[in-house]
């Protein structure tokens, strides 16, 4: 027997176990009544124990329902304990999906085509695109629905019964969900028993997907903990830019273009830099070896430049105190060989071809001019 069919808010119940089996190598148990809801209609099964041993999956076969248990259990009689801050969280979402897509269907006349609950946002489907425009209107009025307070019964119905919405053929007895005037739904899933339960009903998500659209959405406990992450992020956002609620918007832009102009300045700076250090050179039987803050782009330019009057060039940027990233450069030598035998005397690593080699290694920089003092 189905309790949570019977009364969803059900969230202990006692049970006989009816038989033992293992399922994808976990221990398993069928009741001879449960109040578990298992994985189906979009809703994911519900959590909780049977007499203390954690539920961990919930599967429904043949009309038969086995527990997936965290260990074997011997009893034959069972208390069973649902996860209820799981459970009325997925009733909740759930009868706010029913609620928003009866007004889809009434309004739009298109169908929801695809539901699932998942640990962050509902993911709700219609068949055709709805711009944002006509989506927070449906949003208003399915609050509107809330607030109203309804009652939402589920029943069982005879085939033959046309009058309700429904997204797989059934056959048998039909259990079929009613919100007065906004819904009615062939559903096996758990339901809240009034509409104000639901709480709020937000839209966050809306994309085009197979043709039609896929919608984010939070329900109830979830929309308020949604808009706390949103908060919280925001708080960070105004620390970061020093700005007021809603004006961060603006800040940020402001700082990003001022980002924007500090990076062509700051490369206007570097060019000319390169032009002034490599005017500093002339031509020499000694490799060169610089220390420079210089971005990647303006050190490969430099040691093209300076590759032009040494037998080699070593130009080391410094990253910490003793973490040096280096860029060697020759027209005459292998460059992969000598930073083969830099990064066999000092921890680090790189590699090269071509004229060119690069890496990053460990050493102070009187330790590396020493180095290249001795290789020279
Ligand atoms: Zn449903």
């Amino acid at each position: 027997m189905k309790l949570y069919e019977i009364n969803p808010y059900l969230t202990s119940f006692t049970a006989e176990v009816v038989e033992r089996t293992t399922i994808n190598d976990q221990p398993a148990v069928v009741l001879n009544q449960t109040a578990f809801y298992p994985l189906g209609g979009g809703q994911e099964p519900d959590r909780g124990t049977l007499n203390a041993v954690a539920v961990t999956d919930v599967i429904e076969r043949d009309d038969t329902i086995y527990h997936l248990l965290a260990r074997a259990l011997t009893d034959d009689e069972v208390l069973g304990e649902i996860d209820w801050a799981r459970r009325y969280d997925h009733m909740q979402q759930h009868s706010g999906e029913h609620i928003l897509s009866g007004l889809v269907l009434e309004r739009l006349g298109l169908n929801n085509v695809g539901f699932h609950i998942g640990e962050d946002l509902m993911r709700v489907d219609y068949d055709e695109f709805i711009d944002w425009p006509v989506l927070l209107e449906l949003e208003r009025d399915a609050n509107q629905v809330i607030a109203q307070n309804l009652r939402i019964i589920s029943d069982i119905y005879q085939p033959g019964d046309e009058d309700f919405r429904f997204k797989k053929e059934i056959t048998g007895q039909i259990r079929v969900v009613d919100v007065p005037g906004v819904d009615r739904c062939a559903c096996c899933g758990t339901h809240v028993a009034s509409t104000a339960e639901v709480g709020l009903l937000k839209i966050v998500e809306a994309e085009k997907y197979k043709g039609g659209v896929r919608l984010g959405i939070v329900c109830g406990r979830r929309a308020i903990d949604y808009f706390q992450r949103l908060l919280d992020q925001t708080k960070e956002l105004m620390h970061l830019t020093s700005s007021q609620t809603f004006a961060i918007t603006p800040a940020v832009a402001k700082k990003y273009r001022e980002a924007l102009d500090k990076d062509k300045q700051l490369a206007d700076m570097e060019r000319r830099l390169v032009e002034l250090i490599d005017r500093s050179y002339a031509e020499q039987t000694e490799p060169i070896v610089l220390f420079e803050h210089l971005g990647t782009k303006a050190t490969a330019n430099l040691a093209a430049e300076l590759a032009r009057k040494a037998p080699f060039v070593a130009i080391f940027h410094p990253v910490e105190e003793t973490t040096f990233r280096f860029y060697l450069h020759s027209n005459k030598q292998d460059m992969a060989a000598l930073a083969k035998q830099l990064l066999q005397d000092f921890p680090g690593k790189g590699g090269g071809r071509g004229p060119t080699s690069q890496g990053s290694l460990q050493a102070t920089s009187s330790q590396i001019l020493e180095w290249m003092r001795k290789r020279s």
